[in-house]
């Protein structure tokens, strides 16, 4: 049957700045077979060129068309939602250039919306604005409600906690955009150009990947090389489609004998009773 994958990146294809053994090969082996693929990243901080280069040092070879993170979702959403509008953003490059691509202007003035995303920039003085822009009238919309992020030194303060800090200030409920929101799910299944039944999304994390494919009937993989363990699986109502140790293990392994289809084995059969 005719399928494609979305790919959840951290946790899946590197851990902070070191590559998971068999990604670099999975990826080759969809390139080869001409599998239909795209990158599914909640992490706005990078644009999709600059994933491109990150994913180079980790010898995988691809386009930015191959990727699509949830700063590019977030400008499109908020584009669908109203064109040609304003925003007040916490984040970084990644975020304010999908603005830009979607006219959106980036002020410092009383705007439409106030986006955060991932990223290191947040000061107070930021926080301050943001809480008088949403009591004023702005919504407040953030790329994804990840509340931490794995880095090589361990957990940093994820987009969610500093929008759950603007949710305790101002009061208002945050609208998340990234995984596992329908739209983000929605959108890349369209940019890869696959009906419902084709997709099978891999991820680490039961909360935005899993539920995410789940909730839009989507096949799903588990892999354990991020943040989810098999004992915490456990606690989820719902299940992936499947599980497996690491991404290493979709590799079809070189030598191993292709399973033949039906008919084949008719044939054969037929041979051996000649
Ligand atoms: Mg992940």
């Amino acid at each position: 049957m005719k399928h494609g994958y979305l790919i959840d990146m951290d946790g899946v294809i590197y851990r902070g700045s070191e590559p998971i053994p068999g990604a670099a090969e999975f990826i080759r082996y969809l390139q080869a077979e001409q599998i239909p693929y795209l990158f599914l990243t909640n992490n706005s901080t990078y644009t999709a060129h600059d994933v491109v280069v990150k994913l180079r040092k980790f010898d995988i070879d691809t386009t930015r068309e191959h990727v699509y993170t949830s700063a590019l979702a977030t400008a499109a959403w908020v584009h669908q939602q109203k064109p040609n509008g304003t925003a007040f953003v916490i984040g970084e490059g990644g975020l304010l250039n999908a603005l830009a691509d979607v006219n959106y202007a980036i002020t410092s003035e009383q705007p439409d919306y106030v986006i955060v995303g991932e990223g290191r920039s947040l000061n107070f003085e930021q926080a301050e604005k943001a809480h008088r822009f949403i009591a004023r009238g702005a919504h407040l919309v953030s790329t994804n409600a990840d509340t931490w992020c794995p880095t090589d030194h361990g957990p940093r303060p994820g987009c969610g906690a500093i929008v759950a800090m603007l949710e305790a200030a101002t009061g208002r409920k945050a609208y998340h955009v990234g995984k596992p929101n329908p739209f983000m799910m929605r959108e890349a299944r369209k940019k890869i150009g696959l009906s419902t039944d084709e997709v099978i999304m891999i991820g680490d994390t039961m909360d935005t990947d899993i539920r995410g494919a789940t909730d839009l009937s989507f096949q799903s993989i588990l892999v354990l090389t991020g943040s989810t363990t098999p004992e915490t699986l456990a606690e989820y109502p719902f299940r992936p489609s499947r599980v497996v140790s690491s991404i290493a293990e979709l590799v079809p392994k070189a030598g191993k004998e292709r399973q033949p289809s039906p008919g084949e084995t008719l044939l054969r059969d037929a041979m051996l009773a000649l």
